[in-house]
């Protein structure tokens, strides 16, 4: 058995487990983090869109509130800041094969010990006659060892496993989770006998589909990579004998929701070329000029399919404490119909916080609807709770979410503006306890030529 009695323990590193990890950390508090894969970052390491639209907002909100060094993870191992692309402003694209490295070294510089291929398969609780909520005592790996803690995180996101994505999507399709070879996705929530809910999609089935792949960018013609180099987007029209449908109603990326994606090939430059589409069938794709010998990176099947999420959504309230719990928490996209990094950081940084607040025998911090993020907690613990509110997808990026931000205010690119915010909250540097308030991420540093406000170059448009 390993003990970690004082401490927290985080379940699954991606973005919203590592964020929990600091959080917690830097409240003082010891963080045992265990990842099924030999990787952190989950699926953020597929991903990299960030700050696009209203996630510029919280981002600059949450790295107010502490977490600048987070958030500068992505910032500094960014491609390419200030991107436009169809329905979204000011993008940084992070390169995928950097974020990762630059994630464990943050880990390992906030103290926390990190175990990789150690996936959870049970989840021991206890009732105490003098406490109203169950107790996790522990956690068995699947190796058989029992990891005890004082509070416990759940941020194992809601993607596959493999079944899932058979019954629900069009078969495994061999993603970056890599469930053949680390062994399926198991919620630490529904280990512990708590409920867990599934979204579901326009179609009205369960879960909904990855929205983009990415391909190898040395299999695109070289002026499909040049123009991607240049200006980290990529616009190729597509023949109107290829277009898909029933792609576009079960994808989980409802921000994309645009007939622009439907029309057109959008390529992002994450280091790979990220294809802006759930799947594309290879042999259309290869008829697309530029495209004639088009590799998929991830997933190896993306012409056939991409990996099913929001299969797995626990009940919990606005501190991000699970239902039924006294001190197991979640985030990430365990704790809402959600979608994102960003997002994923947000709720974590609150979970690990309160996971943390708990053990310290302090209240649990309930951010207020003055912030975007205190709002976004809201909005996506309640949306759990109804079958309308479980068909959409949430994020600051786009759609309804986004929309609700520019309705009420919440949305701006003002950072002095957002500061101001957080400061009349009596927010600030809160994730680090009062220090690092001083909003360095890292995205303003060198070679980051594009920013607010500073003209760019368009986006390349082809064909
Ligand atoms: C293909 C793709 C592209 C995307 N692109 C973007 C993008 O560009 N920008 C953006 O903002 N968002 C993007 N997203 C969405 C974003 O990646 C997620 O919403 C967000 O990162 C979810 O983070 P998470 O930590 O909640 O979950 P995950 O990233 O799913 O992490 C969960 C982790 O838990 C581990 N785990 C699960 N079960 C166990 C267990 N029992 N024991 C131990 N470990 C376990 C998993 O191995 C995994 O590492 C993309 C998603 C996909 C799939």
């Amino acid at each position: 058995m390993i003990r970690s009695a004082e401490g927290v323990v985080v379940v699954g590193a991606g973005w919203a487990g590592i964020a929990a990890c600091f959080a917690a950390s830097n409240a003082g508090i010891p963080a045992i983090l265990l990842e099924r894969t030999d990787r952190c970052l989950g699926t953020g390491l597929v991903g990299g869109i960030m700050r696009n639209n209203g996630r510029f907002t919280a981002t600059e909100e949450a790295v107010a509130m502490g977490a600048g060094r987070l958030f500068a993870v992505a910032d500094s191992s960014a491609r390419h800041v200030g991107v436009d692309f169809p329905g979204h402003k000011h993008a940084s694209l992070y390169d995928t094969t950097k974020v990762e490295a630059l994630a464990r070294r943050l880990l390992e510089e906030v103290g926390v010990k990190v175990m990789y291929e150690t996936r959870v398969v049970n989840v021991l609780t206890e009732h105490r006659p003098t406490h109203a909520q169950r107790i996790v005592r522990s956690v068995v790996t699947e190796r058989g060892e029992e990891i005890a803690g004082a509070a416990f995180v759940d941020a194992t996101g809601s993607a596959g496993p493999q079944r899932n994505c058979q019954k629900y999507g069009r078969g495994c399709a061999m993603c970056v989770l890599r469930c053949a070879s680390f062994g399926p996705r198991i919620g630490i929530v529904g280990k512990a006998g708590g409920l867990e809910v599934v979204a579901t999609n326009s179609l009205g089935t369960k879960g909904s589909m990855s929205g983009s792949c990415k391909l190898l960018k040395g299999s695109l013609d070289p002026w499909v990579r040049q123009a991607l180099d240049e200006t980290g987007v990529v616009l190729v029209p597509i023949p109107s004998r290829f277009k898909l449908r029933e792609e576009k109603l079960i994808k989980a990326c409802q921000q994309y929701d645009l007939p622009e994606y439907y029309d057109n090939m959008v390529l992002l430059d994450t280091g790979e070329a990220k294809l802006m589409m759930s799947y594309f069938p290879l042999p259309k794709l290869r008829q697309i000029p530029g495209f004639e010998n088009a590799t998929y990176a991830d997933p190896y099947a993306g012409g056939r399919g991409n990996s099913v999420r929001h299969m797995s959504i626990a009940f919990r309230d606005h501190a991000m404490r699970v239902d039924g719990f006294e001190n197991l928490f979640c985030c990430g996209e365990k704790s809402g119909p959600l979608v994102g990094h960003t997002e994923g950081i947000v709720t974590g940084l609150l979970a690990g916080y309160n996971a943390a607040s708990y053990i310290l025998g302090r209240k649990p911090l309930v951010l207020p609807t003055s912030i975007a993020i205190g709002d976004f907690v809201r909005v996506t613990g309640d949306a759990s709770r109804s079958e309308e509110g479980l068909r959409q997808r949430f994020t600051f990026s786009g759609s309804i979410y986004f929309e609700r931000m520019k309705t009420l205010g919440l949305y701006t690119v003002d950072i002095k503006a957002i500061r101001r915010r957080v400061e009349e909250a009596g927010l600030m540097g809160v994730f680090t306890g009062g220090e690092d308030v001083e909003g360095k991420s890292g995205y303003y540093g060198e070679n980051k030529v594009n920013r607010i406000g500073v003209p760019r170059r368009g986006s390349k448009i082809i064909g």
